[in-house]
């Protein structure tokens, strides 16, 4: 019987791994495929507070690992199929091994979505990002474009104006997906200029970004000159597993905590039932807390994840003490 389980190895999973270890409950962690989560396909981290000369992805997060391991943190590989809330919660792993806990902690991610080119995912890191919030600053006086017609895909493009010389949003229909004041906001942006009905065939540059062949409502291809492209077609949170499992999750996958259903009240829309209120990382199902990028679908930061895992955690260790 484990006191707490942590599913993911990323900022939010490790960082209550730390204050879980150096609480005494002796935590375990099941990392998961990739390890170390999204940042580990990051090059530069400029934006993680206190490392002044920014930091690699990878880097920061074995730091994250180490430091959870020097209190003793356990790890453990493979990915989880399921969860059962039982008397206690069991985890059922992918190879069939049932584990049980007191307090579990979800902390599984999101993965952005791409476009699935082969030459968009050659230029990952060189030129081709999914977040503007972390890479915008590296394209100051450069023309950039940006694809989606979402609420991200506006937010960053409005962003990106603060550095970019001219941006760039290919929208792949004449319709937004954003909200209307995102959108007007990003129509009056005389920085953004809106390219409609395009579809982008293919991201040209051999070591950088250099521009991009986009098909034109179906028809003619035009070539842009650009020196960055930024995806920003929606995310998806690593919650498969959590099917029929009782967690609350919403219409894009994302894990409903207390916080986020008492704020969806508070404006007077109706979430899902069944929260305590007296935790706001526990999720639907008593005992199974959240963090991280499998709750936040907005802001999407490490930093913000890691302090929603030590959120979690604390709560933890109060709902331990209240069992
Ligand atoms: P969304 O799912 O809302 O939008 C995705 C956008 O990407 C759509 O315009 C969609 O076009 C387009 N798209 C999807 N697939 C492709 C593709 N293969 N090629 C080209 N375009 C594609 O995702 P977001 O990340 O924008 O937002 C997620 C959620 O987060 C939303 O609920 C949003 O409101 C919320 N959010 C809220 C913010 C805030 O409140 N400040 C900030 C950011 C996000 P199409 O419409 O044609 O399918």
């Amino acid at each position: 019987m484990e006191n707490l389980i942590i599913i993911g190895g990323g900022p939010a999973g490790l960082a209550a791994a730390i204050y879980a270890a150096r609480a005494e409950l002796n935590p375990l962690v099941i990392e998961g495929a990739v390890p170390g989560g999204q940042l580990m396909l990051t090059t530069e981290v400029e934006n993680y507070p206190g490392f002044v000369k920014g930091v690699l992805g990878p880097e920061l997060m074995q730091g994250f690992r180490s430091q959870a391991e020097r209190f003793n943190t356990r790890f453990l590989g493979g990915s989880v199929k399921k969860i059962t809330r039982a008397k206690n919660i069991i985890i059922t792993l992918a190879s069939g091994e049932e584990l049980e806990a007191k307090s579990i902690i979800i902390a599984t991610g999101a993965d952005a979505r791409w476009l699935n080119l082969e030459s968009e995912q050659r230029l990952r890191g060189k030129g081709v990002s999914a977040c503007a919030t972390c890479d915008g600053f590296f394209f100051k006086n450069k023309t950039v474009a940006i694809v989606g017609g979402g609420d991200t895909a506006m937010e960053e493009a409005n962003f990106l104006t603060r550095f970019a010389t001219e941006v760039y949003l290919i929208n792949r229909s004449e319709k937004f997906r954003a909200s209307v004041i995102m959108q007007q906001r990003t129509l009056k942006n005389p920085k953004i200029k809106v390219i409609y009905h395009a579809v982008v065939e293919e991201v040209l540059g051999e070591a950088k970004v250099e521009g991009l062949k986009l098909r034109i409502s179906g028809e003619k291809t035009e070539t842009l000159t650009i020196g960055g492209l930024f995806v920003a077609i929606g995310h998806s949170p690593a919650t498969a597993f959590l099917k029929d499992s009782g967690v609350a999750l919403d219409s894009k996958g994302y894990i409903y905590t207390s916080f986020r259903a008492a704020g969806e009240l508070a404006q007077g829309l109706k979430p899902p039932s069944g929260f305590n209120f007296s935790y706001q990382y526990q999720t639907s199902l008593p005992g199974v807390f959240a963090a991280g990028d499998c709750v936040d679908y907005r802001y999407r930061q490490a930093t913000v994840a890691s302090g929603m895992g030590v959120a979690a955690e604390l709560e933890v260790q109060e709902y331990l003490e209240n069992l």
